[in-house]
């Protein structure tokens, strides 16, 4: 957008940029052009654009794809917008508060914004945090919080919000802007990141929660020993360096990634490799009454079809929303896709009202009463499972197991539901069978 075309459009609403609202409008265009390309953005593809101001990025994004979304906060640049792209759907909110949730049922979105730097950290974590609908995400920050995203170990700009951005998300430095090609001119220098998420075995599974309250407390004094942050998590200090192959009197900063994620996993206990001890287990095999007729191996009866049982747990919290969990990419069937709260299947000799409290307790690490609300019997969409269908109430926070669990969240039913009916593909189906029983119950509506 020329500088022009700016001071025309301000003109014409009768206003002077917002400081308050980091007003800093690009008037570079070929800046403009480079930042959607590094988008990658295809015909079609959904995008989001956060802080779009009077379009300087938005009329070479929707040029790429039509599919987008911005979110501006300045209800006159918001209308404005309107005037300009009238196709384009357009919020005016406040893009830190956004239900990033809603976002799902479009699939990967890929997000853009020059962002006002008042609240780019806001911004940024709620962005990029865990589960997230983003699959490619590029910002203009204020150089340092740039820096600080992309910092090495064993330099200043290295810290906790480098490690805890950087556990889920590739930070790739792209370029320095100077204050010039905006108007007014910010104090500060700028730079384009670009984020794309890390794949999710590229790292050891390791507890999120675990891992972030270590490395903030690891950060908490930087220029102290690591010895001295976290020392007291730690029976025999000597041992714990020697087992991680650090010397005694190492500091934060000269960890790496994965060896805070290391750490977090031997003061975690066990929690890395492949997902659940699939071996060893035995389930009852059971005829097509649900009467047990004799035990086999999980091999066995996965391989052979044969009629077994399974729990799945809808969990919700008070004001009704379901928590959806994410499979982790260790297990064996449907890695990554999305699932009940909780479910397992029935061992040998164990009954479906103890193992689904049972499951609760494994997966998200609380205990909560489930009450049976449906089941389903066996059949091919089930896989030959007899499930017994429970809801229990919590309001988390759960500590997801590592090893089964990638991430999850809190879910209205209506979200959920429009996200299946967009992209079932996205669920597990042993799921989408028990939202079918849940939905058609009067549980749902209560
Ligand atoms: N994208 C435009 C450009 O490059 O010329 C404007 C960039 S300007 C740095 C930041 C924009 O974010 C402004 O339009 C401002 O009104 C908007 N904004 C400020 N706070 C916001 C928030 N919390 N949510 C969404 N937009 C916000």
């Amino acid at each position: 957008m020329k500088l022009s075309t700016i001071s025309q459009s301000l003109a014409a609403l009768g206003r002077t940029p917002k400081q308050s609202l980091g007003q800093n409008f690009l008037h570079d265009q070929n800046v403009a052009q480079w930042i959607v390309d590094q988008l990658e953005l295809q015909p079609g593809e959904p995008w989001v654009e956060l802080g779009p101001g009077l379009g300087a990025l938005t009329e070479y994004a929707l040029s790429k794809s039509a599919n987008g979304l911005v979110i501006e906060k300045d209800g006159q640049l918001a209308g404005f917008l309107r005037a300009q792209f009238p196709k384009l759907e357009i919020v005016h909110g406040d893009a830190s508060e956004f239900d990033t949730r809603e976002l799902f049922i479009r699939g990967p979105v890929k997000v853009v914004g020059n962002l006002p730097y008042y609240v780019s950290s806001q911004i940024l974590i709620g962005w990029t945090d865990q589960p997230s609908p983003v699959g490619r995400l590029v910002f203009t920050l204020q150089k340092e919080l740039a820096e600080r995203l992309s910092g090495e170990p064993r330099t200043k700009a290295y810290g906790a919000l480098t490690l805890l951005i950087g556990r889920r998300w590739h930070v790739h430095f792209a370029r320095k802007l100077p204050p010039t090609v905006f108007t007014p001119e910010p104090r500060v220098d700028s730079a384009v990141v670009v984020l794309t998420p890390r794949d999710p075995g590229e790292l050891p599974p390791c507890d999120g929660a675990a891992f972030r309250r270590l490395v903030k407390r690891g950060f908490a004094q930087r220029r102290k020993m690591l010895r001295k942050n976290i020392g007291d998590e730690v029976e025999d200090w000597g041992e714990f360096c020697r087992a991680l192959g650090l010397q005694e009197t190492v500091r934060a900063e000269e960890l790496d990634l994965a060896q805070w994620v290391a750490i977090t996993n031997l003061l975690g206990g066990k929690t890395g490799g492949a997902a659940q001890d699939v071996h060893g287990e035995i389930f009852d095999v059971v005829d097509e009454t649900d009467r047990v007729v004799r035990q086999a191996s999980r091999h066995e009866v996965h391989t052979q079809g044969l009629r077994h049982r399974a729990v799945h747990v809808f969990v919700f919290n008070d004001i009704g929303e379901l928590f959806l969990q994410r499979r982790s990419r260790w297990k064996d069937v449907h890695p990554l896709m999305w699932d009940s709260s909780a479910a397992g299947h029935v061992e040998a000799g164990q009954t479906y009202d103890a193992t689904a409290p049972r499951e609760v307790a494994e997966e998200l690490g609380v205990e909560a009463a489930c009450t049976r609300i449906g089941e389903r019997a066996a059949c091919a969409e089930t896989g030959w499972e007899f499930v017994h269908l429970y809801r229990a109430e919590h309001e988390g926070p759960f500590r997801l197991a590592p090893a089964e669990i990638d991430s999850g969240a809190f879910f209205t039913i209506e979200q959920i539901r429009r996200w299946i009916a967009a992209r079932p593909a996205d669920f597990a189906p042993g799921f989408l069978e028990c939202f079918r029983i849940f939905d058609s119950s009067p549980q749902a509506h209560v």
